[in-house]
């Protein structure tokens, strides 16, 4: 695939403008606004992407409808068998869209390798779509009379997504959407657009009929008009949480059934009896993997202050090991998605600092193997931070690893739970009651025993508690089925002579 399939060309210099996709090919709508598209290892915009108007909404929303009414009337093996070749098309071509993830967002290869394959797990629980939505049946429930119940797609769905997963959280969502019978309408981040084209058009060559994938690129224009259209019929969003709050408010008072996903700010306890060494090695694989851009990162270790000194110590060593650069190049952490968001992120380290913390390691330091104009920022690792700072406070959204320090368990869990966020959190103990405890106590919708980053399977659901989640349901597994169906359940009789007369009282059982 190429990118001229999915763009026109552009004026002067030879950057490329990214297209919406609407119906099963690139679409130009009729908006001239459009946004830059960097590269943010070089630190050069790789091309441009069409910001939608609110009419460019009006027109894909249109067509979506269209295709959601053919599509839904689909049999169940046509759709698992689209959804097949998808996944084996994914599969087949996953280095393709590797490059993409590392060209845009910045993360290295194998990150996004890794992006695709959790995103592709989902693909293969959504093959299985006619067990999941095969319904209940209950013979005679009453004399003569059978009660079952069935799932229906919903129509048009709305998908919001954000820049740390243009893959994986598209995936998550629009595979059992789309198997499920429903249209989607694909918003994603405007900071790296270009894999939602890609997999719109790999659908389109796996057999999906046109309209029932279409990606409307922009920003709060367009966001808003699928907030408020009355032919979307429900709403899927990630990103921060005063987006994910907005979002939530706006869409639901607009009659839609809606779930957002917000930010996150996750804990690791780790107790005296842990061993370090697996510890330190989880927090730089959980803290400065995707540069830490990722809701799931730890952010904040919480450390009984008997093994501090030694784990701060260990952590340290380890991050001296990581290389910093090109994500082509073999290294081992990316740069970060903007040059504004990495002087932000960067300004945390001096506001930590003047708050108390001591800077251990400083990744304004760093020299990054990759082009001086990449958005580079070195792992950092602050110790002592206190609750209080900012840098504490705020989802900071990068390569900051604060070491927080507590007298014992229940001191760790209290901070945990004092947190506005509740996305993920993990406890590193060999200690199984305390690590009982932990789960049972700590108010987070995921949680890790000894392990950093506890995303779960695809036939279970992922979500977060608190500031890190609006709405009832969960993200994929049979949440994720639930929210994109409706439930009828039917009470059918067939004739029967014995059935005759009149009863005007309230139906009862017999
Ligand atoms: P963001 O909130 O800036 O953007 C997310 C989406 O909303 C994008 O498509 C963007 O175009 C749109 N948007 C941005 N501002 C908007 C506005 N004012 N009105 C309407 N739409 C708007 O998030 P981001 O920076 O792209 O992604 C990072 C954030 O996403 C972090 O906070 C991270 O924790 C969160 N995140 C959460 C999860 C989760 O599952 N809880 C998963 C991934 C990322």
């Amino acid at each position: 695939m190429t990118d001229t399939m999915t763009t026109t060309p552009a004026t002067a210099e030879s950057t490329t403008i990214l297209d919406h996709w609407r119906a099963g090919a690139p679409w130009p709508g009729e908006s001239t606004r459009t946004a830059p598209v960097y590269d943010p290892a070089l630190g050069r915009i790789r091309r441009r992407v069409r910001m939608a108007t609110a009419a460019d909404v009006d027109a894909v929303v249109e067509d979506a409808d269209r295709a959601a009414r053919g599509w839904r009337e689909r049999s169940v093996a046509t759709r698992q068998s689209v959804m097949f070749r998808f996944r084996e098309l994914l599969a087949a071509r996953a280095d393709d869209l590797a490059e993409i993830l590392t060209s845009e967002h910045g993360k290295v290869l194998a990150d996004a390798r890794g992006e695709i394959a959790r995103g592709m797990e989902v693909v293969e629980f959504a093959c299985g779509i006619g067990h999941l939505t095969k319904g209940a049946y209950t013979e005679n429930a009453s004399t003569g009379v059978d009660v079952f119940t069935l799932r229906q797609p919903l129509g048009v769905v709305g998908i919001i997504s954000p820049f740390n997963f243009p893959a994986m959280v598209p995936l998550w969502f629009f595979s059992l959407a789309i198997a499920a019978g429903n249209a989607v309408v694909l918003k994603p981040s405007e900071k790296d657009p270009t894999a939602a084209n890609w997999m719109a058009d790999l659908f389109r060559e796996a057999g999906l009929p046109d309209g029932v994938l279409n990606v409307v690129h922009g920003d709060k224009e367009a966001v808003d008009a699928l907030l408020r259209h009355d032919d979307v019929r429900a709403l899927s969003f990630v990103g921060s949480t005063p987006v994910a709050r907005y979002v939530y408010e706006t869409a639901t008072a607009h009659g839609k059934r809606v779930q957002a996903f917000g930010g996150a700010k996750n804990h690791m306890l780790v107790l005296p009896d842990a061993d370090l060494d697996l510890v330190a090695d989880a927090a730089v694989n959980a803290g400065f993997g995707s540069a830490g851009e990722r809701c799931m990162a730890i952010s904040v270790v919480l450390a009984v202050d008997a093994i501090a000194d030694d784990l701060v110590a260990r952590i340290a060593s380890r991050m001296a090991t990581v290389r910093t650069g090109d994500g082509r190049r073999g290294c081992d952490m990316g740069p970060l998605i903007t040059a504004a968001h990495r002087d932000r992120v960067a300004g945390y380290i001096d506001s930590a600092r003047e708050d108390g913390a001591t800077v251990v390691v400083d990744g304004r330091d760093v020299v990054a193997d990759g082009d001086a104009n990449g958005f580079f920022l070195g792992p950092t690792l602050l110790d002592h931070l206190p609750v209080a700072s900012r840098a504490y406070r705020d989802e900071i959204f990068g390569p900051i690893l604060a070491v927080v320090r507590v007298a014992g368990y229940e001191e760790g869990v209290e901070i945990v739970n004092a947190s506005p966020f509740g996305n993920g959190t993990a406890i590193f103990t060999n200690d199984g009651g305390a690590a009982r405890r932990f789960q049972h106590e700590v108010t987070v919708g995921m949680i890790g025993v000894n392990v950093p980053i506890p995303v779960p399977v695809a036939y279970h659901s992922f979500g977060g508690w608190k500031a890190s989640h609006f709405g009832d349901a969960k993200a994929y597994g049979t949440h994720g089925l639930d929210f994109f169906t409706a439930e009828k359940a039917v009470t059918s009789r067939w004739p029967d002579p014995s059935h005759r007369g009149l009863d005007l009282g309230f139906p009862q059982h017999t």
